[in-house]
């Protein structure tokens, strides 16, 4: 946990350790991203996978890659189908999306459920 610690309560951020984070998890930084045609669409994919699947933050979980890229290339299926079939649907269904104020909601573990926890990592 140590090399993700960015900041505590008394000291705030450190900036430089931020900095080099943000760095290192760019996309076009990550070697196995640079050359992936969807790099800008997924921006690189979950940190926290990444470390739980290869100990590293930096190295996407390659099943979550492939599932991000059918994604994907889906979306734009659809986007592409509606655009032909239906233009005004698709019209609407961009603003409705530029429009939304909704907030991002993440789940909240419940008390019973598991946390995966990358504690193998730390003897490689
Ligand atoms: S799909 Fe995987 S390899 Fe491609 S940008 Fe996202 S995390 Fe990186």
């Amino acid at each position: 946990m140590e090399e993700f610690r960015l900041s505590d309560v008394f000291t705030g951020v450190d900036s430089a350790k931020q900095e080099e984070f943000l760095r290192d998890t760019m996309v076009d930084e990550k070697p196995v991203c640079r050359d992936c045609w969807a790099r800008y669409f997924c921006g690189g994919g979950c940190y926290y996978a990444a470390a739980l699947a290869n100990c590293d933050h930096r190295i996407p979980h390659s099943a979550k890659c492939e599932l991000t890229r059918r994604l994907i290339e889906l979306a734009i299926w659809i986007l592409t189908e509606l655009r032909g079939w239906n233009p005004h649907a698709l019209k609407r269904l961009v603003e409705s999306v530029f429009r939304s104020e909704s907030p991002v909601v993440f789940p909240i573990p419940r008390e019973n459920d598991s946390i995966p926890a990358y504690a193998h990592c730390e003897n490689r």
